[in-house]
Protein backbone atom coordinates (compact mmCIF):
# COMPACT_ATOMS: atom_id res chain seq x y z
CA UNK A 1 0.00 0.00 0.00
CA UNK A 2 2.77 2.23 0.84
CA UNK A 3 4.11 3.01 -2.58
CA UNK A 4 0.73 3.53 -3.74
CA UNK A 5 -0.41 6.21 -1.77
CA UNK A 6 2.78 7.64 -1.23
CA UNK A 7 2.41 10.88 -3.39
CA UNK A 8 -1.28 11.62 -1.63
CA UNK A 9 0.38 11.02 2.25
CA UNK A 10 3.33 13.51 0.71
CA UNK A 11 0.35 15.94 -0.36
CA UNK A 12 -1.67 15.91 3.45
CA UNK A 13 1.79 16.79 4.76
CA UNK A 14 2.42 13.30 6.83
CA UNK A 15 6.08 12.58 7.96
CA UNK A 16 6.37 9.52 5.17
CA UNK A 17 9.30 8.10 7.47
CA UNK A 18 7.37 8.17 10.67
CA UNK A 19 4.08 7.05 8.94
CA UNK A 20 5.29 3.71 7.13
CA UNK A 21 6.79 2.82 10.76
CA UNK A 22 3.38 3.14 12.30
CA UNK A 23 1.73 1.17 9.69
CA UNK A 24 4.22 -1.72 9.71
CA UNK A 25 3.55 -1.59 13.70
CA UNK A 26 -0.16 -1.07 12.83
CA UNK A 27 -0.25 -4.36 10.66
CA UNK A 28 1.88 -6.35 13.25
CA UNK A 29 -0.45 -5.65 16.06
CA UNK A 30 -3.37 -6.12 13.54
CA UNK A 31 -2.80 -9.67 12.51
CA UNK A 32 -1.69 -10.73 16.43
CA UNK A 33 -4.76 -9.65 17.86
CA UNK A 34 -7.47 -10.08 14.92
CA UNK A 35 -6.08 -12.17 12.39
CA UNK A 36 -5.19 -14.85 14.70
CA UNK A 37 -8.39 -15.70 16.43
CA UNK A 38 -10.11 -19.17 15.41
CA UNK A 39 -13.47 -19.66 13.29
CA UNK A 40 -13.91 -15.50 12.82
CA UNK A 41 -16.66 -15.01 10.80
CA UNK A 42 -16.65 -14.35 6.57
CA UNK A 43 -18.27 -10.60 6.79
CA UNK A 44 -15.15 -10.04 8.84
CA UNK A 45 -13.12 -9.34 5.76
CA UNK A 46 -14.91 -6.24 4.98
CA UNK A 47 -13.35 -4.88 8.55
CA UNK A 48 -10.02 -6.60 7.32
CA UNK A 49 -10.46 -4.55 3.89
CA UNK A 50 -11.27 -1.30 5.53
CA UNK A 51 -8.16 -1.64 8.20
CA UNK A 52 -6.02 -2.66 5.57
CA UNK A 53 -6.88 0.71 3.53
CA UNK A 54 -7.96 2.85 5.99
CA UNK A 55 -5.01 5.19 5.70
CA UNK A 56 -5.28 4.14 1.51
CA UNK A 57 -8.42 4.10 -0.21
CA UNK A 58 -10.62 5.90 2.67
CA UNK A 59 -8.48 8.60 2.70
CA UNK A 60 -8.28 8.74 -1.21
CA UNK A 61 -12.12 9.05 -0.83
CA UNK A 62 -12.23 11.83 1.06
CA UNK A 63 -9.19 13.82 -0.66
CA UNK A 64 -11.17 13.11 -4.12
CA UNK A 65 -14.58 14.28 -2.23
CA UNK A 66 -12.45 17.53 -1.28
CA UNK A 67 -11.73 17.87 -4.99
CA UNK A 68 -15.66 17.70 -5.74
CA UNK A 69 -16.25 20.49 -3.06
CA UNK A 70 -17.51 18.47 0.07
CA UNK A 71 -15.86 19.63 3.61
CA UNK A 72 -14.56 16.98 5.83
CA UNK A 73 -14.76 17.75 9.19
CA UNK A 74 -13.33 15.57 12.26
CA UNK A 75 -14.90 14.75 15.57
CA UNK A 76 -13.83 13.29 19.02
CA UNK A 77 -16.79 12.85 20.90
CA UNK A 78 -19.94 11.49 19.97
CA UNK A 79 -21.73 14.43 21.09
CA UNK A 80 -21.01 16.32 18.16
CA UNK A 81 -24.54 15.98 15.97
CA UNK A 82 -23.34 14.69 12.95
CA UNK A 83 -26.46 14.26 11.04
CA UNK A 84 -25.94 18.16 10.79
CA UNK A 85 -22.52 17.48 8.68
CA UNK A 86 -23.86 14.89 6.77
CA UNK A 87 -26.93 17.24 5.57
CA UNK A 88 -24.41 19.93 4.28
CA UNK A 89 -23.21 17.59 1.88
CA UNK A 90 -20.06 17.24 4.28
CA UNK A 91 -18.35 14.28 5.34
CA UNK A 92 -18.06 13.18 8.99
CA UNK A 93 -14.69 11.56 10.45
CA UNK A 94 -14.43 10.22 14.20
CA UNK A 95 -10.94 11.16 14.36
CA UNK A 96 -8.88 8.30 16.60
CA UNK A 97 -6.75 9.11 19.49
CA UNK A 98 -6.11 5.28 20.82
CA UNK A 99 -2.58 5.06 20.26
CA UNK A 100 0.42 6.35 22.02
CA UNK A 101 2.23 9.01 19.20
CA UNK A 102 5.11 11.60 19.99
CA UNK A 103 4.31 11.66 23.27
CA UNK A 104 7.49 12.98 24.06
CA UNK A 105 6.29 15.91 21.59
CA UNK A 106 2.94 16.45 23.01
CA UNK A 107 4.41 16.19 26.31
CA UNK A 108 6.04 19.19 25.68
CA UNK A 109 2.86 21.18 25.62
CA UNK A 110 0.29 18.93 27.88
CA UNK A 111 0.89 17.90 31.55
CA UNK A 112 2.19 14.27 32.04
CA UNK A 113 -1.00 13.57 34.12
CA UNK A 114 -3.59 14.00 31.11
CA UNK A 115 -5.01 10.99 29.88
CA UNK A 116 -3.74 8.85 26.79
CA UNK A 117 -6.78 10.17 24.75
CA UNK A 118 -5.83 13.52 25.18
CA UNK A 119 -2.31 13.27 24.85
CA UNK A 120 -2.77 10.76 21.91
CA UNK A 121 -4.64 13.18 19.27
CA UNK A 122 -2.04 16.44 20.04
CA UNK A 123 1.12 13.40 19.68
CA UNK A 124 -0.57 12.44 16.03
CA UNK A 125 -0.96 16.19 14.58
CA UNK A 126 2.17 17.02 15.98
CA UNK A 127 4.24 13.61 14.35
CA UNK A 128 2.39 14.49 11.46
CA UNK A 129 0.61 10.92 11.62
CA UNK A 130 -2.69 10.95 10.84
CA UNK A 131 -4.16 11.21 7.20
CA UNK A 132 -7.12 11.78 8.69
CA UNK A 133 -6.70 14.74 11.03
CA UNK A 134 -4.39 16.38 7.86
CA UNK A 135 -7.65 15.66 5.34
CA UNK A 136 -9.93 17.63 7.70
CA UNK A 137 -11.03 21.33 7.16
CA UNK A 138 -11.76 21.92 10.63
CA UNK A 139 -12.56 19.73 14.09
CA UNK A 140 -14.97 19.82 16.44
CA UNK A 141 -14.29 19.70 19.94
CA UNK A 142 -16.22 19.96 23.06
CA UNK A 143 -16.45 20.93 26.78
CA UNK A 144 -16.71 17.55 27.80
CA UNK A 145 -14.27 17.28 30.44
CA UNK A 146 -11.42 19.63 31.47
CA UNK A 147 -8.59 18.07 29.95
CA UNK A 148 -10.16 18.01 26.39
CA UNK A 149 -11.45 22.04 26.49
CA UNK A 150 -7.87 23.45 27.80
CA UNK A 151 -6.29 20.95 25.26
CA UNK A 152 -8.65 22.45 22.49
CA UNK A 153 -7.85 25.74 23.06
CA UNK A 154 -4.08 24.75 21.87
CA UNK A 155 -4.86 21.97 19.65
CA UNK A 156 -6.54 25.60 17.24
CA UNK A 157 -2.74 26.58 16.90
CA UNK A 158 -1.86 23.62 14.93
CA UNK A 159 -5.61 22.21 13.26
CA UNK A 160 -8.45 25.19 12.73
CA UNK A 161 -10.85 23.79 16.12
CA UNK A 162 -14.71 24.75 16.81
CA UNK A 163 -15.71 23.67 19.80
CA UNK A 164 -19.03 23.13 21.20
CA UNK A 165 -20.80 24.00 24.71
CA UNK A 166 -22.01 20.38 26.23
CA UNK A 167 -24.16 20.82 28.69
CA UNK A 168 -23.19 18.96 32.19
CA UNK A 169 -26.66 18.47 33.72
CA UNK A 170 -29.81 17.44 32.34
CA UNK A 171 -32.43 20.10 33.92
CA UNK A 172 -34.63 22.46 31.18
CA UNK A 173 -31.67 25.57 31.48
CA UNK A 174 -29.26 22.51 29.99
CA UNK A 175 -31.50 21.53 26.98
CA UNK A 176 -31.83 25.17 25.94
CA UNK A 177 -28.14 25.95 26.14
CA UNK A 178 -27.70 22.67 24.11
CA UNK A 179 -30.35 23.23 21.76
CA UNK A 180 -28.54 27.12 20.91
CA UNK A 181 -25.44 25.17 20.68
CA UNK A 182 -27.00 23.08 18.09
CA UNK A 183 -28.07 26.39 15.93
CA UNK A 184 -25.03 27.42 16.26
CA UNK A 185 -23.19 24.80 15.12
CA UNK A 186 -25.77 23.92 11.67
CA UNK A 187 -25.11 27.97 11.11
CA UNK A 188 -20.94 27.34 11.04
CA UNK A 189 -21.87 23.90 9.07
CA UNK A 190 -23.81 26.13 6.66
CA UNK A 191 -21.18 28.67 6.61
CA UNK A 192 -18.31 26.84 6.00
CA UNK A 193 -19.82 24.49 3.48
CA UNK A 194 -21.81 27.08 1.83
CA UNK A 195 -25.14 24.54 1.58
CA UNK A 196 -28.23 25.27 3.46
CA UNK A 197 -29.45 22.44 5.91
CA UNK A 198 -33.30 22.66 5.03
CA UNK A 199 -35.93 19.33 5.83
CA UNK A 200 -35.16 17.38 2.84
CA UNK A 201 -31.31 16.72 3.30
CA UNK A 202 -31.75 16.51 6.97
CA UNK A 203 -34.44 13.98 7.00
CA UNK A 204 -31.99 11.90 4.76
CA UNK A 205 -29.27 12.47 7.02
CA UNK A 206 -31.06 11.53 9.92
CA UNK A 207 -32.38 8.43 8.51
CA UNK A 208 -29.11 7.73 7.17
CA UNK A 209 -27.18 7.88 10.84
CA UNK A 210 -30.37 5.73 12.52
CA UNK A 211 -29.68 2.83 10.50
CA UNK A 212 -26.22 2.68 11.02
CA UNK A 213 -27.80 2.83 14.60
CA UNK A 214 -29.91 0.20 13.64
CA UNK A 215 -27.55 -2.13 12.11
CA UNK A 216 -25.38 -1.82 14.98
CA UNK A 217 -28.20 -2.51 17.25
CA UNK A 218 -28.76 -5.58 15.21
CA UNK A 219 -25.67 -6.58 15.89
CA UNK A 220 -25.64 -6.50 19.10
CA UNK A 221 -29.24 -8.12 19.35
CA UNK A 222 -27.52 -11.50 18.81
CA UNK A 223 -24.31 -11.07 21.45
CA UNK A 224 -26.98 -12.15 24.03
CA UNK A 225 -26.88 -15.56 22.44
CA UNK A 226 -24.96 -18.66 24.36
CA UNK A 227 -22.34 -19.53 23.16
CA UNK A 228 -21.18 -16.01 21.86
CA UNK A 229 -21.60 -16.25 18.41
CA UNK A 230 -18.45 -12.90 17.46
CA UNK A 231 -15.97 -11.71 19.73
CA UNK A 232 -16.25 -8.35 21.48
CA UNK A 233 -12.68 -7.66 20.01
CA UNK A 234 -14.35 -8.09 16.50
CA UNK A 235 -17.32 -5.85 17.69
CA UNK A 236 -15.20 -3.32 18.90
CA UNK A 237 -13.07 -3.14 15.42
CA UNK A 238 -16.52 -2.95 14.16
CA UNK A 239 -17.64 -0.06 16.22
CA UNK A 240 -14.43 1.92 15.91
CA UNK A 241 -14.49 1.31 12.03
CA UNK A 242 -18.12 2.87 11.71
CA UNK A 243 -16.73 5.89 12.90
CA UNK A 244 -14.68 6.40 9.63
CA UNK A 245 -16.42 4.60 7.01
CA UNK A 246 -18.90 6.03 4.49
CA UNK A 247 -21.99 5.09 6.40
CA UNK A 248 -24.61 3.72 3.88
CA UNK A 249 -21.46 1.17 2.95
CA UNK A 250 -21.15 0.59 6.07
CA UNK A 251 -24.37 -0.40 7.27
CA UNK A 252 -25.02 -2.54 3.79
CA UNK A 253 -21.84 -4.94 4.43
CA UNK A 254 -22.72 -4.30 8.65
CA UNK A 255 -26.03 -5.91 7.81
CA UNK A 256 -24.57 -8.60 5.28
CA UNK A 257 -22.21 -9.53 8.47
CA UNK A 258 -25.06 -9.91 10.62
CA UNK A 259 -27.46 -12.21 8.00
CA UNK A 260 -24.48 -14.44 8.76
CA UNK A 261 -24.54 -14.46 12.60
CA UNK A 262 -28.06 -15.19 12.73
CA UNK A 263 -27.75 -18.71 10.79
CA UNK A 264 -25.10 -19.10 13.55
CA UNK A 265 -26.97 -18.28 16.03
CA UNK A 266 -29.71 -20.33 14.84
CA UNK A 267 -27.65 -23.31 14.70
CA UNK A 268 -26.21 -22.16 18.17
CA UNK A 269 -22.83 -21.97 16.61
CA UNK A 270 -20.51 -19.66 19.10
CA UNK A 271 -16.69 -18.19 18.28
CA UNK A 272 -15.94 -20.07 22.17
CA UNK A 273 -16.39 -22.83 24.10
CA UNK A 274 -19.15 -23.34 25.65
CA UNK A 275 -18.88 -22.16 29.53
CA UNK A 276 -16.69 -19.05 28.51
CA UNK A 277 -16.96 -16.46 30.68
CA UNK A 278 -19.34 -13.89 30.01
CA UNK A 279 -18.11 -10.15 30.20
CA UNK A 280 -19.30 -6.88 29.68
CA UNK A 281 -17.16 -3.94 29.25
CA UNK A 282 -18.15 -0.46 30.56
CA UNK A 283 -15.71 3.05 30.87
CA UNK A 284 -13.99 5.10 28.40
CA UNK A 285 -14.45 4.93 24.49
CA UNK A 286 -11.21 2.70 23.10
CA UNK A 287 -10.57 4.23 19.54
CA UNK A 288 -8.46 2.38 17.02
CA UNK A 289 -5.96 0.84 17.11
CA UNK A 290 -6.40 0.86 21.43
CA UNK A 291 -7.23 -2.96 21.73
CA UNK A 292 -5.08 -3.75 24.47
CA UNK A 293 -7.80 -4.62 26.74
CA UNK A 294 -9.99 -6.33 24.78
CA UNK A 295 -7.52 -8.75 23.57
CA UNK A 296 -5.55 -9.82 27.06
CA UNK A 297 -9.71 -10.43 28.45
CA UNK A 298 -10.61 -13.06 25.23
CA UNK A 299 -6.56 -14.18 25.49
CA UNK A 300 -7.70 -15.28 29.31
CA UNK A 301 -10.56 -17.36 28.88
CA UNK A 302 -13.63 -15.04 28.80
CA UNK A 303 -15.87 -13.44 25.78
CA UNK A 304 -16.76 -9.83 25.50
CA UNK A 305 -20.30 -9.57 25.21
CA UNK A 306 -21.54 -5.79 25.24
CA UNK A 307 -19.36 -2.54 25.96
CA UNK A 308 -20.89 0.03 28.12
CA UNK A 309 -18.92 3.11 26.06
CA UNK A 310 -18.92 5.37 23.36
CA UNK A 311 -17.28 2.90 21.04
CA UNK A 312 -20.59 0.39 21.93
CA UNK A 313 -24.11 1.16 23.31
CA UNK A 314 -23.83 4.44 24.16
CA UNK A 315 -23.32 5.64 21.06
CA UNK A 316 -25.63 3.10 19.10
CA UNK A 317 -28.36 2.85 21.76
CA UNK A 318 -30.58 5.78 21.10
CA UNK A 319 -31.90 6.69 17.76
CA UNK A 320 -33.18 10.28 16.50
CA UNK A 321 -37.29 10.83 15.88
CA UNK A 322 -37.44 10.29 12.16
CA UNK A 323 -40.94 12.07 12.64
CA UNK A 324 -40.12 15.66 12.24
CA UNK A 325 -40.83 17.57 9.38
CA UNK A 326 -40.01 20.78 9.96
CA UNK A 327 -35.88 22.25 10.24
CA UNK A 328 -36.84 23.58 13.79
CA UNK A 329 -38.90 20.40 14.93
CA UNK A 330 -35.76 17.87 13.55
CA UNK A 331 -33.65 20.00 15.32
CA UNK A 332 -35.64 19.58 18.37
CA UNK A 333 -35.55 16.01 17.98
CA UNK A 334 -31.69 15.67 17.46
CA UNK A 335 -31.41 17.81 20.69
CA UNK A 336 -33.41 14.88 22.46
CA UNK A 337 -31.70 12.23 21.38
CA UNK A 338 -28.16 13.85 22.52
CA UNK A 339 -29.59 14.62 25.37
CA UNK A 340 -29.72 10.88 26.46
CA UNK A 341 -26.26 10.26 26.22
CA UNK A 342 -24.73 9.06 29.55
CA UNK A 343 -21.38 10.24 29.88
CA UNK A 344 -19.42 10.71 33.40
CA UNK A 345 -18.93 14.29 32.30
CA UNK A 346 -22.84 14.74 33.55
CA UNK A 347 -23.65 15.46 37.17
CA UNK A 348 -25.21 13.55 38.65
CA UNK A 349 -25.40 10.62 36.76
CA UNK A 350 -27.94 8.02 37.38
CA UNK A 351 -28.47 7.02 33.85
CA UNK A 352 -25.29 5.51 33.42
CA UNK A 353 -25.66 3.31 36.38
CA UNK A 354 -29.15 2.12 35.23
CA UNK A 355 -28.16 1.07 32.23
CA UNK A 356 -25.19 -0.40 33.48
CA UNK A 357 -27.14 -3.19 35.52
CA UNK A 358 -29.73 -3.56 32.99
CA UNK A 359 -27.64 -4.36 30.27
CA UNK A 360 -25.39 -6.91 32.53
CA UNK A 361 -28.67 -8.46 33.20
CA UNK A 362 -29.81 -8.38 30.00
CA UNK A 363 -26.45 -10.01 28.52
CA UNK A 364 -26.48 -12.57 30.95
CA UNK A 365 -22.97 -11.49 32.11
CA UNK A 366 -20.93 -12.93 34.68
CA UNK A 367 -19.02 -10.06 35.82
CA UNK A 368 -18.24 -6.32 34.62
CA UNK A 369 -15.11 -4.99 34.27
CA UNK A 370 -15.07 -1.34 34.69
CA UNK A 371 -12.54 0.62 31.62
CA UNK A 372 -11.08 3.86 33.01
CA UNK A 373 -8.05 5.81 31.26
CA UNK A 374 -5.49 6.72 34.03
CA UNK A 375 -5.92 10.66 34.83
CA UNK A 376 -9.69 10.49 33.41
CA UNK A 377 -11.28 11.95 36.27
CA UNK A 378 -14.86 11.72 35.48
CA UNK A 379 -15.10 7.88 34.59
CA UNK A 380 -11.87 6.88 37.72
CA UNK A 381 -14.06 8.86 40.21
CA UNK A 382 -18.11 7.61 39.14
CA UNK A 383 -16.25 4.29 38.90
CA UNK A 384 -17.16 3.97 42.64
CA UNK A 385 -20.42 4.64 42.00
CA UNK A 386 -20.44 1.97 39.47
CA UNK A 387 -18.89 -0.88 41.96
CA UNK A 388 -21.93 0.35 44.67
CA UNK A 389 -24.83 -0.29 42.02
CA UNK A 390 -23.27 -3.84 40.84
CA UNK A 391 -22.96 -4.34 44.50
CA UNK A 392 -26.35 -4.16 45.44
CA UNK A 393 -26.91 -6.56 42.11
CA UNK A 394 -24.35 -9.31 43.42
CA UNK A 395 -22.47 -8.66 39.72
CA UNK A 396 -18.97 -8.86 40.17
CA UNK A 397 -16.93 -5.98 39.02
CA UNK A 398 -13.08 -5.59 38.48
CA UNK A 399 -11.88 -1.61 38.34
CA UNK A 400 -9.42 -0.95 35.56
CA UNK A 401 -7.08 1.96 35.09
CA UNK A 402 -4.25 2.09 31.99
CA UNK A 403 -2.98 3.96 29.16
CA UNK A 404 -2.14 3.17 25.93
CA UNK A 405 1.29 1.47 27.36
CA UNK A 406 2.43 -1.62 26.88
CA UNK A 407 4.45 -1.73 30.02
CA UNK A 408 1.53 -3.14 32.56
CA UNK A 409 0.09 -6.07 29.79
CA UNK A 410 2.09 -8.66 32.07
CA UNK A 411 0.07 -7.13 35.53
CA UNK A 412 -3.48 -6.50 33.81
CA UNK A 413 -3.34 -10.15 32.25
CA UNK A 414 -2.58 -11.64 36.35
CA UNK A 415 -5.80 -9.31 37.38
CA UNK A 416 -7.71 -10.84 34.09
CA UNK A 417 -6.98 -13.91 34.82
CA UNK A 418 -7.92 -14.24 38.25
CA UNK A 419 -10.48 -12.39 38.12
CA UNK A 420 -11.89 -14.73 34.80
CA UNK A 421 -11.14 -17.38 37.07
CA UNK A 422 -14.06 -16.59 39.57
CA UNK A 423 -16.40 -18.09 36.89
CA UNK A 424 -14.82 -21.37 35.41
CA UNK A 425 -17.72 -23.34 34.93
S1 LIG B 1 -16.96 9.41 26.96
FE1 LIG B 1 -17.95 11.42 27.00
S2 LIG B 1 -16.35 12.81 26.26
FE2 LIG B 1 -15.75 10.73 25.64
S3 LIG B 1 -16.58 10.43 23.57
FE3 LIG B 1 -18.09 9.69 25.03
S4 LIG B 1 -19.50 11.42 25.35
FE4 LIG B 1 -17.60 12.23 24.48
S1 LIG C 1 -10.96 9.67 28.66
FE1 LIG C 1 -11.74 10.99 30.30
S2 LIG C 1 -10.14 12.56 30.59
FE2 LIG C 1 -9.77 11.54 28.61
S3 LIG C 1 -10.82 12.80 27.11
FE3 LIG C 1 -12.28 11.22 27.73
S4 LIG C 1 -13.48 12.08 29.43
FE4 LIG C 1 -11.65 13.35 29.12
Amino acid sequence: MTEKYEKMWEELGLDLAAHDSLLKVLGKFYGDIYLSQQKRLRGMEYLDFVLTEIHGLRIKELVDAKKNGQKVIGTFCVFVPEELIWAANGIAVGLCAGAEAALEEAEKVLPRNTCALIKSFFGFKMARLCPFIESCDFVVGETTCDGKKKAYEIFDQFKPTYIMEIPQRKEKIDRDLWKSEVIRFKEKIEEVTGQTINSDNLKKAVKMINDRRRTLQRLDSYRIAIPAPISGRDVLLINQISFYDDPTRFTQKINQLCDEIEEKVAKKEGVVPDGTARLMLSGCPMAVPNWKLPYIVESSGAVIVVEESCIGQRNTRDLVSEEGETVDGMIDNIVDRYMKIDCACFTPNPERLEHIVSTAKKYDVDGVIHYALQFCHPYTIEAYKVEKALEKEDIPLLKIETDYSMEDVGQLKTRVEAFVEMFRK
